[in-house]
């Protein structure tokens, strides 16, 4: 596939975010080349008219001064003593990162700053920032998490097709917490009828276990109008037995709670099972405990 990538300057860094645990969020790059059939960012990106659907991923946008945007906008306590959230609508550690290095910029720059921060990826090349996420670690409160939705392999290729192995994200998770970064798993998005059996989510929940994963969150696929039509697109190529359950459950955005509730249940027993903690809790750097923000798990 033929991916453009635009280096583009920014105005700003930090987006504001309602309703979430974080106020933040930050985004180096616009598009992701892991092209996730159920990314739900294709949504955003039809509403903005951009490339969406099978386009989504081929043009990325490379903010190129964001970290030096981010330093500015850090001098401001609205944003410093904020939660910033790294990676919402793009992954921070696709491919690009490795030449642009502005992920790797922008932790620097919020460890600097002592903001509070939490990444979501599926790039194992977050290892290459090591370094700089232990240090980021001993200044302020941080998580990484790891998306994992499933460990099976055909689940993985035909929904995840830029991305490296799951098993890779979990090898790097293991090393980044054996150096003390507080990292964990995010099973998300779980697939009704494809990655919900128990058997499935109990195999990732123990691998989580084992390579040191100090907390786990889940959740299910959700589809917005924008990320609907290709996800439906796509199961009507790789499981076309699926859609008309599929086409049931998700006559709105959200699978009924009979859907739900029943793999929240499933992975908070498996939590409780395998002894790992709560939700994305950031953990507070060991000198600076008597900061009130945080739960450890
Ligand atoms: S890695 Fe995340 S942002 Fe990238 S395509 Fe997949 S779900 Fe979307």
């Amino acid at each position: 596939m033929r991916v453009e990538y635009r280096e583009e300057p920014c105005k700003i860094a930090l987006s504001p975010v309602k309703g979430m645990h974080f106020e933040w969020s930050l985004n180096p790059y616009m598009g992701c080349v892991h092209r996730c059939t159920f990314c739900y960012v294709r949504a955003f990106e039809q509403r903005a008219d951009r490339p969406s659907g099978t386009a989504y991923g081929t043009s990325i946008r490379v903010k190129t001064n964001i970290v030096e945007v981010l330093r500015r906008e850090l001098r401001l306590p609205s944003r410093r003593e904020a939660h910033v959230a790294i990676g919402s609508a793009t992954d921070p550690y696709q491919p690009a990162e490795g030449q642009y290095r502005l992920t790797r910029g922008c932790i620097e720059a919020l460890a600097a700053a002592r903001t509070r921060f939490s990444i979501i990826t599926r790039g194992p090349l977050a290892l290459r920032d090591l370094d700089v996420l232990r240090e980021a670690s001993q200044r302020t409160a941080m998580s990484i998490s790891f998306s994992v939705p499933t460990l099976d392999d055909d689940v993985w290729r035909k929904t995840e097709p830029g991305t490296a192995h799951p098993r890779q994200r979990i090898k790097v998770l293991q090393r980044l917490s054996e150096a003390g970064i507080h990292a964990g798993l995010s099973i998300a998005p779980v697939l009704p009828g494809l990655s919900d059996r128990p058997e499935q989510l109990e195999t990732v929940v123990k691998a989580a276990r084992d390579h040191g994963a100090r907390f786990i969150w889940c959740g299910a696929l959700r589809l917005s109008p924008g990320t609907r039509e290709h996800f439906l697109e796509c199961l009507a190529r790789d499981w076309p037995e699926l859609l008309p359950s599929y086409g049931a459950l998700y006559a709105r955005p959200t699978a009924p709670r009979s859907v739900t509730q029943p793999i929240e249940s499933l992975v908070a027993a498996l939590k409780a099972k395998y002894s790992i903690g709560d939700e994305g809790a950031l953990r507070a750097p060991a000198s600076e405990e008597q900061l009130p923000l945080f739960a450890a798990s």
